[in-house]
């Protein structure tokens, strides 16, 4: 059977046995008070405690449950990933096991939806329970990647967003295996808008996100939507050889002048030297830039809706 629901619930679980029980009985206290069809899908990525046994409980006594066990932990990322792919509903909400992403704000994001947003994501004004180590870093991200990316990716944003199919399909078509979703939601575009929200503490269990998973993930974020880093031995390059250049016109005046300028002969050489090296290397980097790029096989461009074309209705979007 193929129902199609209203909303798709998308859960990622990684040695979530502590918080199963709870994050499902107020995710499914406030899709139920929503009065529409929905199903909750929890990805199972390779846990090791006792969630999947509890996940298949939870799909034995609740024909709304469905859980997608991975054989292997692939992160959060990928869960997710996979989560999206198996939805159908209208609409995609993407919300974390832990409840640090409180499921009562699912209803005001549904709201905005019926009002025409494409994309609500939650924007913490707060966070509770995380260090300031945490808090600092993560400021400091956002600046960095809004610079290296002109600021098309909003700050204090996670993952947890309810998307519209039509972008949830946009996401679903790019193969990109370094997968940093909230930029590849941003990416995609359509009618966004943000919704303000406290984030809580980690009801049970601990941390899945060590320094180094953050670290690969705040990586990823720079690596998939800025080129910047692999032109930087560009300018550096050039900087060194117009200082190479100068130094060597000084003291071809100084020469001509009389004085012949010693060991800065071999100075002018050294900055000409490393200056081709970095820019030999920037160049290789606008290379590859455009590899990554084309390996990426992101789509071009993404139509949000047509009008006037053959067999199509002129007053509304078809989607098939
Ligand atoms: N998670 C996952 N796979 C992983 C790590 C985490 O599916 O390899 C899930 C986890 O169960 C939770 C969500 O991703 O639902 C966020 O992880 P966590 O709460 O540990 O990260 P934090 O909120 O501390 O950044
Ligand atoms: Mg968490």
């Amino acid at each position: 059977m193929h129902m199609k629901p209203v909303y798709s619930v998308v859960i990622p679980c990684y040695n979530e046995q502590e918080v199963i029980a709870e994050s499902y009985r107020r995710l499914s206290g406030v899709m139920r008070g929503m009065g529409e069809s929905y199903e909750l899908i929890f990805v199972n990525d390779g846990s090791r405690d006792g969630t999947a046994a509890l996940l298949n409980e939870l799909a034995q006594g609740d024909e709304c449950v469905k859980v997608l066990h991975f054989a292997a932990n692939r992160g959060h990322q990928i869960a997710v990933t996979a989560g999206l792919d198996y939805a159908l509903g209208s609409a995609v909400v993407i919300i974390d096991a832990d409840l640090q992403d409180p499921p009562e704000l699912i209803p005001e994001m549904a709201a905005l939806w019926k009002e025409g947003a494409q994309v609500v994501y939650g924007q913490r004004k707060s966070r509770s329970g995380e260090s300031y180590f945490k808090l600092k870093t993560a400021e400091l991200y956002y600046k960095l990647i809004q610079r290296l990316t002109g600021g098309f990716i909003p700050r204090d944003t996670g993952d947890f967003r309810l998307v519209d199919e039509q972008v949830a399909d946009v996401v679903r078509g790019m193969p990109e295996h370094a997968r940093f979703l909230r930029g590849m939601f941003a990416w995609a575009g359509f009618r966004q808008v943000p919704l303000l929200y406290d984030r809580d503490k980690r009801f049970a269990g601990q941390t899945h996100y060590p320094l180094k998973k953050m670290l690969k993930l705040a990586a990823d974020g720079v690596l998939s939507f800025s080129d910047k880093p692999l032109k930087l031995p560009l300018w550096l390059g050039l900087c060194w050889l117009a200082a190479g250049a100068v130094t060597l016109l000084v003291l071809l005046i100084l020469l001509i002048l009389g004085r012949p300028g010693g060991l800065w002969w071999l100075a002018a050489l050294g900055m000409l030297g490393f200056g081709s090296v970095l820019t030999a290397l920037g160049v290789a980097g606008s290379y590859l830039a455009r590899v990554y790029d084309e390996a990426k096989q992101r789509p071009l461009y993404v139509v949000a809706e047509t009008r006037g074309f053959d067999s199509e209705n002129s007053e509304e979007p078809v989607d098939d």
